[in-house]
């Protein structure tokens, strides 16, 4: 079948240490994303995963939440929706600022990007902390969206950020 259950996206994906500083290992998908077959296969997998949620839209995060989210639209033949960074979408915005291990950060949105009561799943490429992914469910809810599940194609489950997401997160890969 299309989600080729032979294939181990885990060989796909590869871990660069210290990056992008020291005690640091960053899980880069640009490997997966490389590879025809197992980006399919990704891409299939998440849309069976999340297909019972039964969402109306897709919202992925910038940037790498882009790359799945537009592409898993397609496969569900949904709209996908950008969180941005700020001050980077046109016309009437609304935003969120959140706190990060130093500092703050805020991501934004178009302000009519969806109508009250749409079921929205948010995407990233990564789950760390939770502190992305839950602002971004925030941000979601704020603009009157239904957030039912979120989702990655990797959870680094020993930072337990999906304790801090109110809804269902589904991943394909999990890191200990
Ligand atoms: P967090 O808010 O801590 O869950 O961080 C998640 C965001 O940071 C995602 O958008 C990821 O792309 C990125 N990120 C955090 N840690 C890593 C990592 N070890 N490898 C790759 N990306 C990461």
């Amino acid at each position: 079948t299309e989600t080729h259950d032979d294939l181990d996206l885990r060989d796909h994906i590869r871990g660069i240490p210290d990056f992008p500083k020291p005690g640091i290992l960053f899980y880069d998908i640009s490997t997966l994303l490389r590879h025809g077959p197992a980006w399919r296969a990704a891409m299939a997998r998440l849309a069976r995963v999340i297909r019972p949620y039964k969402p109306d839209l897709l919202a992925g995060i910038e940037s790498r939440g882009f790359l799945v989210a537009a592409p898993l639209a397609l496969e569900l033949g949904l709209g996908f929706v950008m969180l941005r960074k700020p001050r980077k979408l046109p016309g009437a915005t609304v935003g969120l600022d959140y706190a990060l291990e130093y500092g703050t950060d805020r991501i934004e949105m178009q302000a009519d990007a969806v109508q009250p009561g749409q079921r929205v799943v948010l995407l990233d490429d990564l789950l760390a902390t939770g502190g992305t992914m839950a602002a971004g469910i925030a941000l979601l809810r704020q603009a009157g969206a239904v957030v039912p599940a979120s989702a990655a194609l990797i959870e680094l489950s020993f930072l337990n950020g999906r304790q801090r997401l109110d809804v269902p997160f589904e991943a394909l890969l999990r890191y200990d």
